[in-house]
């Protein structure tokens, strides 16, 4: 082990360099302070440093090796022509190009930023002291002073923090209050957390019959029944009525299908998002690449996006059920852990 900096998030951190032999490619295994234990291949190791971005660009990147972290598993950066092999194990492949530009939803955070205060006092009583660190603050998505000072000034305005005192040692030890307000919010942002029912947003033209019955027993297996509402022609042509939306609302988690691209599904995808209700993405593979025939492409803005792009329903239902345990089933345990 060799000390240098982080190639992410630029703090302390060892390293040594592994051979093709142990990872399957080329690079480094690192471990830093903030962004845990990770792997990193030679190729995506040049992009971080050659790239000219400044380090909040990574913020992605890190908050990514922190919720890995969270799963007992170890990010593993590759890029997207590299395989992994030999004993895979705990690794979680992942592609900076991918990551990096997601959209941050900035209006999110006082939120996560409120179930993140929670979850420290799981074991104390509500108003005791919270204390954040650097890598809360990371894996907020927030990456430097200024923006930490604008969301605490925000929320004690706002009346969810009583006061809090911002740490000087690069955001370490800063300390923050919660309010009867916050609870309320955060509590209320949880409401789903005893349901069993999943939403299926999905097009429901006939030769997708299959796929719709692959996502039901993948939720199924994963101790979730999934429902879908179903309006004939109005979901054919977008339109979204207040059956859909009450039905988003009591669920758990959204199963968001976006083959044959259809308008109310990026609608009901976005809806529940915006309240806090997860969505897995799929889509049939053929839509995330080649020809832009037929409208069938995905629409721009989301193609960063993580999908499950499936090959046929068997891999689709395959695939679903691992990411709901591993993203829905294992947050439902660990329930104040922030989304
Ligand atoms: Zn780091």
């Amino acid at each position: 082990m060799t000390e240098t900096k982080c190639y992410f998030c630029k703090g302390k951190a060892e390293s040594s360099p592994k051979t093709g032999n142990s990872l399957g490619f080329d690079g480094y295994t690192v471990h830093c302070e903030i962004c845990g234990h990770y792997n990193i291949s030679d190729e995506e190791k040049f992009y971080l440093e050659t790239s000219g971005f400044p380090m909040v660009k990574f913020v992605n990147c890190i908050a990514e090796n922190i919720a890995i972290h969270k799963d007992e598993k170890i990010p593993t950066w590759i890029s997207k022509h590299q395989e992994l092999s030999g004993n895979v194990g705990k690794m979680v492949r992942r592609n900076i190009d991918e990551i990096i530009n997601q959209p941050i939803l900035h209006s999110d955070k006082p939120l996560s930023f409120l179930k993140l205060a929670a979850s420290k006092l799981i074991k104390n009583t509500p108003f005791d002291t919270v204390v954040f660190n650097l890598q809360d603050f990371y894996s907020l998505k927030i990456s430097e002073e200024h923006e930490a000072y604008e969301w605490m000034k925000y929320l004690k305005q706002e009346g969810y923090i009583s006061s809090y005192q911002v740490g000087t040692d690069k955001l370490n030890s800063t300390t923050l209050y919660l309010t009867f307000k916050a609870w309320q919010l955060i509590e209320e942002s949880y409401r789903n957390i005893h349901t069993n029912q999943a939403f299926i947003a999905m097009s429901f033209s006939e030769d997708l019959s299959e796929v719709e019955e692959s996502i039901k027993k993948a939720c199924k297996r994963a101790g979730w029944d999934a429902i879908t509402v179903k309006d004939g022609d109005k979901q054919y042509i977008g339109l979204v009525n207040d059956e859909i939306i009450a039905r988003i609302n009591q669920s758990g988690f959204v199963v968001a299908d976006f083959t044959d691209n259809k308008r109310g599904v990026y609608f009901e995808a976005g809806y529940a998002s915006g309240r806090g209700i997860p969505v897995l993405y799929t889509v049939k593979k053929d839509h995330m690449e080649g020809e832009e025939t037929a409208g069938k492409k995905l629409h721009f803005d989301t193609r960063n996006i993580l999908y499950i792009d499936w090959k046929d329903a068997a891999d689709l239902e395959k695939r679903l059920f691992d990411k709901i345990e591993a993203v829905i089933n294992n947050k439902k345990e660990k329930r104040w852990i922030s989304l």
